[in-house]
């Protein structure tokens, strides 16, 4: 039997984000991933949105995605495009970079890092007990782990097997997907006709990209060319002669969240814990979002700095994100719907998304900017992600995220120092005193006065905001770091 601190079941973009924030947080994880290796043709999400741009920039390795993608300043709801630019962040764009792309940098990074990652081992069943959890696997020996995370897709045999209910909507509409050539030039771009179709390409010298509503839901079976043909034909009168293709997969609008993101000593994250319509593409980005929020918890309580407790909070803050975002993509999904009223609909959404008040809203939900974990009532950033300011230290000119690379938190202090000793919290959290010229602006236009220091969690997320006085400061330093 191998043992680790912390077993995640699943490389994909949860699982790799997740491994990353342990292993940053000196905990010993391993990773056990069904498939042989990471696939390099086909992918299912085609980029990233501007909050996991920043929690990737908050670890110093947003360069690394950015090398590799393309950029752009637009967003879309339900396939009604609107423009980012003016969103108050430095990342106010779109990231496009194929999945697959994604997850071998994210895998290169964790294991500069020292995970390993156990390819070819498919978690087949798991038993915990009172100290931990030992994981059956189809190859190689047992693992064992204190913590079991199932970050292993919507189908997950981790949430299925801790028995966690996963209620929701089946689905009402079903899609094929595939990359492919083509003897004729197709019209690219999105199209609607009762459901929808799409032509593009990620790279130019590529293969097309083909998405299409399938004229019945219900099917099972492997998709093949000559259903997406047969699809492309109902929807077009054509197939525009599509042939050779490197991957062709299913998907559905089924919409569903597990009940609990935790049983004891297994925990879910990313689609084993919430799957819905990939519109708006969201799915990727709220599971690499997920493992931020869980994995210096997590930390803290594997190498004692926090009680138990503390994991509750991951259920309690990133249930209610997701829970919006299938909601989110339940309203997109019958906008994308067939029929004059819906057109009607469509139309008077494209016309509020033209003002800049409700296209500011929806950008910020859209690019997940605007999430706001309920930490108690307080100062309008409790709560908030900590915007990425220019600061002013000893050390010289930084700025806020450069500071979270570590992953620890930060006691920021504006103005003039004052007396609190840090010293029994030193272990987790680093005070800096730091000026800051300019205004402090959030994503969905709400205003803020700017506080005199602020505690900020390793996953950029404000936990104490203070006024003049330091009142509060030690519950909130106990609360999240001791
Ligand atoms: C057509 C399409 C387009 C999309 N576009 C976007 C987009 O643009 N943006 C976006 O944010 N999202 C998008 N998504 C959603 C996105 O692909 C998923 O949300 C994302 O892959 C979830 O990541 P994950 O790591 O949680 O799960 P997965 O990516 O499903 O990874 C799970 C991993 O676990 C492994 N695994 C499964 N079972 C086991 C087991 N028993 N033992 C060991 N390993 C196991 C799998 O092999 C896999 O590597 C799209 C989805 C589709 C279908």
């Amino acid at each position: 039997m191998t043992e680790h601190a912390v077993v995640i079941a699943g490389a994909g973009p949860t699982g790799l984000m997740l491994a990353g924030e342990l292993a940053l947080a000196g905990i010993d994880v391993a990773i056990a991933e069904r498939r042989t290796r990471h696939d390099l043709v086909g992918s299912r999400a085609g980029g990233m949105t501007p909050r996991t741009i920043e929690v990737l920039d908050q670890r110093g390795i947003a360069d690394r995605f950015l090398a590799q993608g393309t950029t752009g300043q637009n967003g879309h709801y339900s396939g009604i495009f609107f423009d980012t630019a003016d969103l108050p962040t430095r990342h106010n764009y779109g990231l496009g970079l194929q999945q697959h792309r994604i997850e071998r940098i994210l895998a290169d990074w964790v294991i500069e890092l020292g995970v390993s990652i156990y390819y070819g081992r498919e978690v087949i069943g798991f038993a915990q007990d009172a100290t931990g959890v030992d994981l059956a696997v189809s190859a190689g020996p047992p693992l064992r782990g204190s913590y079991l995370v199932g970050c292993d897709g919507g189908r997950s045999l981790v949430r299925k097997t801790a028995r966690i209910a996963f209620p929701g909507w089946d689905p009402s509409t079903s899609c094929l997907v595939a990359d492919v050539e083509m003897t004729s030039e197709p019209p690219w771009g999105l199209h609607r006709n009762g459901g929808f179709h799409s032509f593009f390409k990620f790279e130019d010298d590529g293969p097309v990209r083909v998405m299409v509503t399938e004229p019945r839901i219900g099917n099972v079976d492997e998709p093949t060319l000559r259903d997406i043909s047969e699809a492309l034909v109902c929807a077009r009168g054509t197939d525009y002669g599509l042939r050779s293709a490197t991957w062709i997969s299913r998907f559905t609008d089924a919409t569903r969240q597990a009940a609990t993101y935790r049983d004891r000593r297994v925990l879910l994250a990313g689609d084993a814990a919430h799957v819905h319509f990939p519109i708006g593409g969201q799915g990727l980005n709220t599971g690499m979002q997920d493992a931020v929020n869980l994995g210096w918890k997590l930390a803290q309580v594997i190498n004692g700095t926090s009680p138990e407790r503390l994991l509750d909070t991951y259920h309690a803050e990133r249930h209610p994100v997701a829970a919006r975002v299938l909601h989110n993509t339940m309203a997109q999904t019958a906008l994308n719907g067939p029929g004059q009223r819906v057109d009607a609909l469509r139309d008077t959404m494209a016309e509020l998304l033209g003002m800049h008040e409700p296209r500011m809203r929806v950008a910020a939900m859209m690019c997940g900017l605007d999430i706001h974990y309920d930490l108690g009532d307080g100062h309008a950033l409790l709560g908030r992600r900590m915007p990425d300011l220019d600061l002013r230290t000893a050390e010289g000119a930084t700025r806020v995220f450069a500071l979270l690379h570590e992953a620890r938190g930060i006691l920021l202090r504006f103005g003039q120092p004052w007396a609190f000793d840090i010293s029994p919290w030193a272990h987790r959290v680093s005070a800096i005193d730091a000026e800051h010229t300019g205004g402090w602006e959030l994503p969905d236009l709400c205003q803020v006065p700017t506080p005199d220091a602020v505690l900020i969690r390793p996953d950029g997320h404000v936990a104490w905001v203070g006024h003049g006085a330091a009142t509060g400061l030690r519950d909130a330093l106990n609360r999240w770091f001791a």
